[in-house]
């Protein structure tokens, strides 16, 4: 008996080093990352049938890091020093697109920015996480854009 469960357990220790995605975990159907050559679902084609939807492990990688776009941009040398990539987005996005959980490793000493207000309420809105429209220079909350927008609509009825 004693035997046998050390068998068992040997094969289980083996399953557990096959390589897995490093966003999500999984280890079925995986690729590696052009940029940095990380394993990683091979799960594209999943996002053209729920557009907009996030939930594809290789597309947010590519779409939403630093390392995807100084990748497809084809900067030079790597993503954490580039000064293309660091003078190429507002400072809060550039944190986000280098800490958010899509990146296998993250930037070490993000930057400080000033938080961004809502210009209507000035409540803080996280532009990677929140919902919020533009106008120009003005961020707005979802909520003000709401209200905005029934504004619009309503005197457009009058
Ligand atoms: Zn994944
Ligand atoms: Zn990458
Ligand atoms: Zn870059
Ligand atoms: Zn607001």
């Amino acid at each position: 008996m004693v035997s046998k469960t050390k068998i068992k357990k040997t094969r289980k220790d083996k399953v557990e080093d096959k390589p897995r995605c490093g966003l999500c975990g999984k280890t079925r159907k995986l690729t590696k990352t052009e940029c940095c050559g990380q394993w990683i679902c091979d799960d594209e084609e999943k996002y053209v049938i729920f557009s907009y939807a996030r939930n594809s492990c290789s597309r947010n990688h590519q779409r939403y890091t630093l390392c995807g776009s100084h990748y497809a941009e084809e900067h030079e040398g790597s993503w954490k020093d580039c000064l293309v990539c660091r003078n190429g987005f507002e400072t809060e996005m550039y944190v986000y697109y280098g800490t958010n959980e899509y990146n296998f490793e993250k930037l070490e000493n993000p930057p400080a920015y000033l938080p961004t207000k809502c210009a209507k309420c000035g409540v803080i809105i996280s532009l990677g996480y929140d919902g919020y429209s533009q106008k120009g220079n003005e961020y707005w909350c979802e909520e003000c854009t709401h209200k905005e927008m029934e504004n619009i609509y309503r005197r457009g009825k009058q």
